[in-house]
């Protein structure tokens, strides 16, 4: 996924972003690039522009699975690396 304002200023994180990513509409099916819109962070979320993902073991069982928890459509890729955008208005406790 690619967020296409890469400011991460205060303003930015306050406004939905429209960003590319790899969707996966059915189970089994090609991933398909799309263009999505993402909200602005909630209290207590953080905006992450990542600059690289890959698929893990459970993306791919996720990507095949067809009956319950299956849900589509569906964004895989959660192992990322990326730029943590934080609005400095809220309080934020890291674990
Ligand atoms: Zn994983």
């Amino acid at each position: 996924m690619e967020n296409g304002n890469s400011s991460g200023d205060d303003k930015s994180l306050r406004k939905p972003i429209r960003c590319k990513a790899a969707v996966c509409r059915k189970a089994g099916e090609p991933l398909v690039m799309e263009e999505i819109m993402v909200a602005p962070p909630q209290p207590y979320e953080v905006r992450i522009r990542i600059i690289c993902t890959a698929l893990c073991h459970s993306d791919i069982t996720f990507w095949k699975l067809q009956v319950p928890p299956a849900c589509f459509p569906r964004i895989l890729g959660h192992e990322a690396i990326g730029l943590v955008y934080v609005n400095l208005s809220q309080s934020l406790i890291f674990y």
